[in-house]
């Protein structure tokens, strides 16, 4: 793409590399993260503390612009948890399926109309000379009592967002899915800040 911007990512996680792809990858040259380089202990206490943590880290190592996110899912009934902890949820070495595991027995009981939640990500954008971009974008819904569907990642299968006929983010087209979600919104966000700044 002769003339784009060019964009390090900073996550290695796939399913992330491609929702940021479809929504910056028009505009952008992105370019994966650079191999070898050490995981960031993400150990901030804002999920833009975080975004920041592994932008500057992606960008210091490659000498480019970097973009990383940051997301956290917020429970009403549990005052906000796992929030920005919802990667270690379960524990230090947690996957997906042993975050959404304690995620539906901590709600077991809570009832149906008391399930609500909020998808939260802050993207940034770092620059060599240490100038940062700084976009946010959230989406509400439901906790679903089971997982359903094997779309998306993490938390999808247990994520129902507002207006989606009541099916969960892992049951959604992965456009249908950017087109509402707290991802897809806080890189648009930062496309426009970008193409402004
Ligand atoms: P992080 O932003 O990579 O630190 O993600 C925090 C946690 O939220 C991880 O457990 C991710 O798997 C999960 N997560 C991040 N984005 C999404 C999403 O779009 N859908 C479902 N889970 C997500």
């Amino acid at each position: 793409m002769p003339g784009a911007t060019q964009l390090v990512l900073a996550t290695a996680n796939a399913g992330k590399a491609e929702e940021i792809a479809a929504v910056l990858g028009e505009r952008f040259d992105l370019l994966p993260r650079p191999d070898g380089l050490a995981e960031v202990v993400e150990d901030g206490e804002t999920l833009e503390a975080n975004a920041r943590l592994k932008a500057a880290a992606v960008c210091d190592a490659s000498g480019c612009a970097a973009v990383a996110d940051d997301t956290g899912l917020e429970v009403a009934a549990l005052d906000g948890r796992p929030g920005v902890r919802s990667a270690r949820y379960a524990g230090e070495d947690a996957v997906a399926a042993d975050n959404v595991a304690k995620l539906l027995d901590e709600l077991a009981t809570t009832p149906e109309g008391e399930r609500r939640a909020r998808f939260r990500t802050v993207v940034l954008a770092r620059y060599p000379d240490g100038a940062e971009v700084v976009a946010e974008g959230s989406v509400e819904g439901v906790i679903a009592t089971e997982p359903r569907g094997t779309g998306g990642f993490g938390y999808d299968p247990v994520f129902v967002p507002d207006g989606s006929g009541g099916r969960t983010f892992a049951e959604m087209a992965p456009e249908e899915k950017n087109a509402v979600s707290h991802r897809g919104r806080a890189l648009r966000a930062l496309a426009e800040r970008l193409a402004s700044a």
